[in-house]
Formats: C-alpha cells, sequence, structure tokens
C-alpha cells in the first residue's frame, strides 16, 4: 500500500473534531465559523505538506503540488469539507482529506509527477445553507452565475456574498481561471448497493439524467356516503394508479429509479372525496434516452386516466442530463483498484457531485466507496478505517497513471 492508512485515519478523526455533534456527527455548514475552522486546519496540513494554498472568488480552496513541468495542465482532485446541518463524517470530506493523503504519501516517496498536481475543496457542495447545491463547482462550470449565487440567502438573511466576505477565504482568483487536465473525486456511495454487493470499490462511470416534475390530478369532489363507486371522480384512485405505475416502470428497467415523495390532496378531509390531487415524481436512469422512454409510459398511463374523465398535467420544473465521465478517467480508476487487489464495480452516481458538474468542462473520474447500511447525511454515517484506506490508495494509484504527461 502506497498511502499510510493510520495517518489518514487520524487526520478524519481530528478533523471531525471541527463541528462535532455528541451524536457522533458534523455540522459545519458552508462559509460558517465551523466551516472556517475546518478550513483553517485544512489549510495549515497542506502548508505543512509543503503545498501553496489559493482561493477563488467563491471561497474554493486550492492547494498545489508541483510537478517536473509546470507548463502542463494540473490534474486535480477533491471533494467538499462542508457539511448538513446533521451530516457526518465522511461525505465529501473523504475525498479532500484522502486527498491530501495522497500529497503526503507522493511526499515521503520523493514522487515528482510530471504533471502539478492540485487538491481541491469547493464551496458549498450541500446546499442546505446556501441554494442550489454543487454551487461552487457549477459556477466553475459555467451552470450558475457568480453574480446570481452571492445573491443566495440562508435562513438569517445573510447573503452567500456577505458570508465570503467574512470568512476570510474570498480571493482574488476568478472561478474558471484554471483548467485542469482531469478531475478526480473519492467519495462515500451514499448509497447500499457496494456493501450489498460486498465490494469494495466503485468506479464510477457517470451519473444519472434525472427529472422532477409536479403532477396535478383533478376529479370531483362529493360525499363520502352518499356516492357510489361507480359514480366517483376520485382523484385519490387515479394518483393511487399513477404511482403505481411509476414503481412499476422503474422496477422493470435496471438503475432506474420512481420517487413520489410530496403528496397533496384537496380538500383533504376524511369524508370528501378528493378532487385535486397534487404530488411530485422524480425519474432517474443513467442513460437519457432510457429515462425518456420511462417518462413515456408514464404519460401514457396520464392519457389513460383522461380516458377515464380526469384531467391530469405533468408539469416538468427540473431537469439535468445523464453525464458520462471520460473513458480515460475511469479506465484509470478502474486498473488502480485491479492493481491494489480491490474487488470493484462499475457503477453510476445517483447523486449529484461537484465531479458531474465538472464533467460539462473538463474530463472527471470518481471512486466511491461503501458506506454502512447506505446512510449519508446523517450523524450515523459510518466507514471503516480500510473502507478509507482502500479509496485512498485508488485515489493515488490513479493520480499517478493520470498525472503522466
Ligand atoms: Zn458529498
Amino acid at each position: 500500500m502506497y498511502i499510510d492508512k493510520d495517518r489518514l485515519w487520524e487526520t478524519l478523526e481530528t478533523h471531525a473534531r471541527i463541528g462535532g455533534t455528541p451524536d457522533g456527527g458534523v455540522c459545519r455548514e458552508a462559509l460558517t465559523a465551523e466551516d472556517k475552522a475546518g478550513r483553517d486546519c485544512f489549510v495549515a496540513w497542506c502548508r505543512e505538506a509543503g503545498l501553496e494554498v489559493a482561493y477563488d472568488k467563491i471561497c474554493t480552496i486550492y492547494a498545489t503540488r508541483p510537478g517536473r513541468d509546470d507548463s502542463l495542465a494540473p490534474l486535480a482532485f477533491g471533494s467538499h469539507l462542508d457539511t448538513q446541518p446533521t451530516g457526518g463524517k465522511y461525505d465529501g470530506i473523504l475525498g479532500v482529506l484522502g486527498g491530501l493523503e495522497v500529497m503526503r504519501a507522493l511526499n515521503d516517496k520523493q514522487v515528482v509527477t510530471d504533471r502539478p498536481l492540485v487538491l481541491i475543496d469547493w464551496t458549498n457542495e450541500e446546499g442546505s445553507r446556501f441554494v442550489p447545491s454543487m454551487l461552487a463547482s457549477g459556477i466553475y462550470s459555467g451552470i450558475f452565475s457568480y453574480e446570481d449565487m452571492l445573491r443566495a440567502t440562508d435562513a438569517r438573511g445573510m447573503t452567500l456574498g456577505e458570508a465570503a466576505d467574512a470568512s476570510g477565504y474570498k480571493g482574488s482568483e476568478e472561478i474558471g481561471a484554471r483548467s485542469f487536465h482531469a478531475l478526480l473525486e473519492l467519495h462515500i456511495e451514499q448509497g447500499p448497493v457496494l456493501e450489498s454487493r460486498g465490494v469494495e470499490i466503485g468506479v464510477v462511470t457517470g451519473s444519472h439524467g434525472m427529472s422532477w416534475s409536479h403532477v396535478t390530478i383533478n376529479g370531483k369532489s362529493s360525499h363520502a356516503g352518499t356516492t357510489p363507486m361507480p359514480y366517483r371522480l376520485d382523484a385519490m384512485g387515479a394518483m393511487a394508479r399513477l404511482v403505481g405505475i411509476a414503481h412499476n416502470v422503474a422496477n422493470a428497467v435496471p438503475d432506474a429509479c420512481a420517487t413520489v415523495g410530496s403528496i397533496v390532496t384537496i380538500p383533504s378531509t376524511y369524508n370528501t372525496i378528493p378532487h385535486t390531487v397534487r404530488f411530485t415524481l422524480d425519474m432517474r436512469h443513467p442513460d437519457d434516452a432510457t429515462l425518456q422512454a420511462m417518462l413515456a409510459r408514464f404519460e401514457d398511463a396520464c392519457a389513460a386516466e383522461r380516458a377515464r374523465g380526469f384531467a391530469v398535467k405533468r408539469e416538468e420544473f427540473g431537469a439535468t442530463p445523464a453525464q458520462k465521465f471520460a473513458p480515460a478517467c475511469v479506465a484509470a480508476v478502474r486498473k488502480a483498484a485491479a492493481a491494489a487487489g480491490y474487488t470493484h464495480c462499475d457503477i453510476a452516481s445517483g447523486a449529484g457531485h461537484d465531479c458531474v458538474y465538472v464533467n460539462r468542462v473538463c474530463d472527471v473520474g470518481m471512486i466511491f466507496v461503501p458506506c454502512k447500511d447506505g446512510i449519508s447525511h446523517n450523524p450515523r454515517e459510518s466507514i471503516t478505517r480500510e473502507q478509507a484506506a482502500a479509496g485512498a490508495e485508488v485515489l493515488y494509484r490513479a493520480v499517478l497513471e493520470l498525472s503522466r504527461a
């Protein structure tokens, strides 16, 4: 093993005390005093490791290790140190501190890579304090405008612009001023797949396409006792059929997901047939064409409800295309996992990550490690010393491969 697993674990444990909560979690929302303390600690460690630290205008941290030829585009890796208010110790943090361990291990072995290496802590990945999530990497990738994001406001009325000014981490560097040869991100899976398959490393091939809709069904209200079943136009009945169809569609397609997470019924009394039901539909699949085919099957079911006499409307309020990661990065991660002797499998990310946005402007690759019971965004988020080490070891080897000129 190239990396030092005990040093990595000690680093993770030490850093988790910053904003640590009594239940074993971490609360370090973006640009708070806790986040600043977490950054201060990280930056001090970077400087101890001889890295040159810089910040851009949205407070993203870049820590650079020189290469043999600094005119070559750097190879970057990292993730985020901010957490949910009831977050865990590893979501994002493993990718940043695992990256730091890679830098330290390269120093130990006096390895000089061809390309310079840049370790990144992206600002406000979580989106819990300032909406949207993946805010800094989204600006970097041209998805959000910097000026709009500065006006994002937290629950107390403070803008992100004000929080950035107060953080001490606002640099003068333009966001996106640096371009990279490629970007790698080590992350916990945040789902149950790797653990349930008994696989040590997930080779991430891309991310799911996602579609979010509001569905509104209009039927007819009437008395729950005096209206025999055949005379009803019960919007709840139509909803139940549509939810069943959405689940059936997703169950029939490998790697598909369908979620109805929010329902409103009107008038919402126990003895009146609801005339209106509104619900949300979240559908995902790693292939855009398959996702569209799933939505088409759901639309067919809506048409069948219209034929029964209901008015049914589906309005998509958000969508994001599936991302395919660069074959060279995916191959480097797969080769690194195999060379280190870890069991591994391909997996698509069901969640958003900084890398998923940056994939639009730069080659990216991701490494997943399993987490206990797939639990994340929760103080009970848990990985073992060995799982952390496996992820960092694969990152180290992939960095060696991709930093070659
Ligand atoms: Zn994360």
